[in-house]
């Protein structure tokens, strides 16, 4: 079918809207009407590696239109959200840890079906399509059972959006990771979107003492307005001081002077997670982290299944206890370049695009 889609031609070239032609859905395909797809930083970067077009997109919402025989559980109408694809059938899936499922790579990043195929072409020239098991910068898109997430009619979509993929890795990474208790003292460095999730989800179970550090003076006062109880401003004030003696720790710069300086921030056996793709090497201290017994981790997509943890993370929305509407900024998905340039500036924490 003839669908119009934001195309990415070249690392350097902006995002235009376009006719393309999304192949018709397989036994196992759900074929979704977007309404809304958040706008995140793995968009970005990843455009920055695409030499050809691409449609990008991988926190989608929308109504299914239809469904392949094979597919159970999901009817047209549903409302839904996509996240990332995993197998359910390897020794990650099988043990829960469906974010490190051993063909991730292939139903995430491939850029086709996992047998090869495109579902995504223009003019018969195939586009690099499938992300995240979506490509959701799109009017329509072909998502798998198992990237689908049906929610209640009356969950507000252009909110809900990043839920499949900022939300959850900020809030997964509290909850599913950290595990912080009350009288914790977490450290978040970064209030974008999966920073502020963060936060939300840390105040969600009642932890009192959240520092966060970000040079934005806007999304410090977000911090704030969230429930942070200190915010620091690391191009002027002292960020070692300021987090010294945390318990738990996130980063979701990905720079690397951040991870060090936040690892060493840590009271003895504390944990950081890092989340922020970045700076592949990082120098740390090993004597440090060996005779103080601290930990550095690891998580993506929150540690979580997406079938089961945005569900919980709705429930805590519905409660009021994860106020993500507080970060979302809508856009028109005629203005993507508008939402790309405030996300870029800071100006808009949470850009969802509007179909
Ligand atoms: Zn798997």
């Amino acid at each position: 079918m003839k669908i119009t889609a934001a195309v990415s031609r070249s690392p350097d070239s902006p995002f235009t809207l376009e006719s393309v032609d999304l192949d018709e859905p397989r036994p196992d395909e759900v074929l979704v009407r977007i309404s809304a797809t958040g706008l995140c930083h793995t968009d970005l970067s990843s455009k920055s590696l695409m030499p050809g077009p691409a449609v990008l997109g991988h926190e989608g919402a929308g109504v299914v239109e239809a469904v392949g025989a094979r597919v159970s559980g999901i009817t047209p109408g549903d409302h839904v959200l996509l996240s990332y694809r995993s197998c359910g059938e390897c020794a990650q899936c099988r043990g829960g840890h469906r974010s490190y499922c051993s063909r991730g790579a292939l139903l995430n990043y491939s850029g086709g079906r996992a047998d090869g195929t495109a579902t995504l072409s223009q003019n018969g020239t195939r586009l690099f399509g499938s992300f995240f098991g979506q490509s959701s910068f799109a009017q329509y898109a072909l998502a798998a059972a198992d990237n689908v997430v049906v929610v209640d009619p009356s969950v507000d979509l252009t909110v809900a959006a990043p839920l499949g993929c900022g939300f959850q890795t900020g809030a997964g990474a509290v909850l599913n990771v950290l595990s912080p208790e009350p009288n914790s003292r977490l450290a978040v460095f970064g209030a974008g979107g999966v920073g502020l999730a963060a936060v939300m989800a840390a105040k969600a179970v009642g932890v009192e003492a959240v520092t966060v550090v970000d040079p934005v003076a806007s999304r410090r006062a977000k911090a704030v307005e969230l429930g942070a109880s200190q915010v620091v401003d690391p191009s002027s004030e002292d960020v070692a001081a300021a987090v010294q003696g945390a318990t738990h720790a996130l980063d979701t710069t990905g720079l690397g002077d951040v991870v060090a300086a936040a690892l060493s921030a840590l009271e003895s056996r504390g944990i950081l997670a890092v989340v922020g793709l970045g700076a592949r090497h990082v120098t740390i201290d090993i004597t440090d982290l060996l005779m103080n017994g601290k930990m550095i981790r690891g998580c993506i997509e929150g540690d979580a299944n997406p079938c089961e943890f945005i569900p919980e993370l709705l429930t805590l929305h519905a409660q009021g206890k994860f106020p993500m509407d507080a970060i979302v900024r809508r856009y028109d998905a005629r203005d993507i370049e508008t939402a790309v340039a405030d996300s870029l500036s800071g100006e808009a924490i949470k850009p969802v695009l509007v179909w």
